[in-house]
């Protein structure tokens, strides 16, 4: 039998102090063909998998987004994820920075919610940001995880394809993986997080 994985995200990067609330028309959604071509992945190589794009929610930077459209959101996510049956693996596509005012950790929150719908056999697969913010909550809820190794970044689509790559060999081999986070003592501006220039440049290895 064919093995499922199941393809949805939301994605933005907040700042906390705007006034101007993002809400849905802020928001464009990739679907079905079109969420598999901007994946951009070799489909075609892997036709021991069924591949479910579902919805991937994304903006441009802006403010806050609405509590009630992040909740309706996330909302019509699982409840389509529950509907697809016998999933083994979902790709999530994130950012990492987004601020939903009353939830400390909207992907943390988001993620755990994907993950008390399906059985504990289900794998899941993060692609982040590499500025995105993690948290327990993420780590304890996920499988696999990928981020960008470029600022400015260049490596999207390697990005997101790394992800599914981890999650198919996860699947097919029936592996079980765990992540280890280690913070490491360091803190760059913004301004100075380009991955072209020094110091960020030594940080990663691309
Ligand atoms: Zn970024």
């Amino acid at each position: 039998m064919k093995k499922k994985i199941f393809i949805c995200g939301i994605s933005t990067e907040c700042c906390s102090y705007s006034t101007l609330i993002q809400n849905k028309k802020d928001f464009e959604v990739l679907r079905s063909k079109k969420l598999l071509k901007y994946i951009n992945f070799p489909y075609s190589k892997h036709d021991n998998i069924t591949f479910i794009p579902n919805k991937f929610y994304r903006s441009l930077p802006g403010g806050p987004v609405d509590k009630k459209f992040f909740i309706k959101t996330i909302n019509n996510i699982t409840n389509d994820l529950i509907k697809s049956t016998h999933i083994d693996g979902i790709l999530l596509i994130m950012h990492g920075a987004m601020y939903v005012k009353g939830i400390s950790d909207p992907e943390g929150f988001f993620i755990k919610k994907i993950r008390s719908k399906v059985s504990n056999d289900c794998q899941i697969s993060l692609s982040y940001d590499l500025h995105g913010q993690m948290t327990d909550t993420i780590i304890k809820n996920i499988d696999y995880f990928a981020a960008y190794k470029t600022a400015p970044h260049i490596d999207v689509n390697q990005t997101y394809s790394r992800a599914l790559r981890m999650l198919i060999d996860g699947i097919l081999k029936n592996k079980k993986n765990h992540i280890i986070w280690e913070k490491i003592p360091v803190l760059v501006s913004g301004e100075m997080s380009s991955t072209i220039v020094e110091p960020c440049k030594k940080f990663i290895k691309i």
